[in-house]
């Protein structure tokens, strides 16, 4: 049967005053419900740009989308605004990285978090009340009863997340994106609040996108990883599989400038070299044969020439044979 939700060959590009920009580059992959799929990149990486396409809430003046994305069924990058606007706070839901945006300060927690279920489901205001303290409870809120007619400003960093995520929550939705929503936080907290995504995930056993630069968080919550760079897709698989046999030059990279748990705390980590291209004059070939130091591996200047393509499955796209990259990674990137 088809997927639960299907990207295939996504494009997003933008006007800009200085030319087009090519935010996301032929993009596919699927997720199944009450999963959880890694996005994981550098910023103007495209994993941003890929879930608010998703979500329909990109600016369509400025803003060209190509490819298909299709819901349960449904295809959404032709659908019209109201058939977005019914799927969206309902079947698909946003967790974003401040709550402080995405909360009015105007108005209690409370009828925030109601807004949406009163909207979607016809419920009156007494009922979307009654929900929004189940759902402040669900999050772990002390005295919903009180809470729930608090403004955001009297609640913490860490309960306004909290707070956000029964909002995105409260209509039972079957996918929710969530875009870098710990960055803001202090570490434990963080923790909390992934523990938090994967109890509720659970019982509601929806579909997940996490979108993360880093590669710490998505580890103990993802199923799947999707490792992105200059709008393109390098490297797929599952977390385990890309957290241990990883086989893009890339996600080498990554790895190598993930703090590890076990090491000694003063070892100098290895960061990329150099930084992300401009996505208004992507490198020609592979865009990462720039920084990549395996370039001359593959010799005769296929890195520059020759753009490598991401089948679905496991896979990574680079030029590189299996076996070198196998090799590569055991003999040169491992010991470091
Ligand atoms: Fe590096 Fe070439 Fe592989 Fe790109 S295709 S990651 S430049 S080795
Ligand atoms: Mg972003």
């Amino acid at each position: 049967s088809a997927p639960f939700l299907s990207v295939r060959d996504l494009h997003v590009r933008f006007s800009t005053e200085d030319g087009i920009v090519k935010a996301v580059d032929g993009l596919s992959f699927d997720l199944e419900r009450g999963k959880t799929l890694g996005i994981v990149g550098e910023s103007g990486s495209g994993k941003s740009v890929t879930n608010l396409a998703v979500l329909g809430l990109h600016n369509p003046k400025s803003t060209e989308i190509t490819g298909d994305i299709t819901l349960d069924g449904e295809e959404l990058t032709r659908a019209r605004e109201k058939s977005l606007e019914k799927l969206r706070g309902n079947k698909m839901a946003m967790i974003f990285q401040d709550a402080l945006t995405a909360l009015s300060p105007y108005y209690t927690v409370g009828r925030q978090i109601a807004e949406p279920f009163i909207k979607h489901t016809g419920a009156s205001k007494r009922e979307g009340r009654q929900r929004a303290i189940e759902m402040l409870t669900k999050v772990g809120i002390p005295q919903p009863n009180l809470r729930v007619d608090d403004y955001p400003h009297q609640f913490s960093g860490g309960m306004r997340q909290r707070a956000m995520i029964a909002m995105s929550l409260v209509c039972n939705p079957e996918l929710l994106i969530a875009d870098e929503p710990t960055t803001a936080l202090d570490v434990t907290v963080q923790a909390q609040i992934l523990d938090l995504l994967k109890d509720l995930q659970q019982e509601f056993g929806s579909a997940i996108i996490l979108i993360t630069h880093d590669l710490g968080v998505v580890a103990n919550i993802a199923d799947d990883l999707l490792v992105m760079y200059a709008g393109r897709a390098v490297e797929r698989g599952s977390v385990k599989e890309i957290l241990t046999q990883p086989r893009h030059p890339y996600t080498w990279g990554l790895l190598s400038s993930m703090p590890r748990l076990s090491s000694d705390v003063n070892e100098s980590l290895h960061p990329i070299p150099g930084s992300p291209p401009s996505l208004l004059n992507p490198p020609s070939g592979c865009a990462f044969h720039p920084r990549c130091g395996f370039a001359d591996t593959v010799g005769a200047a296929r890195c520059t020439d020759e753009r490598p393509l991401l089948e679905l499955g496991r896979a990574a796209a680079c030029h590189l044979s299996a076996e070198q990259k196998q090799t590569l990674f055991t003999e040169q990137i491992k010991p470091r």
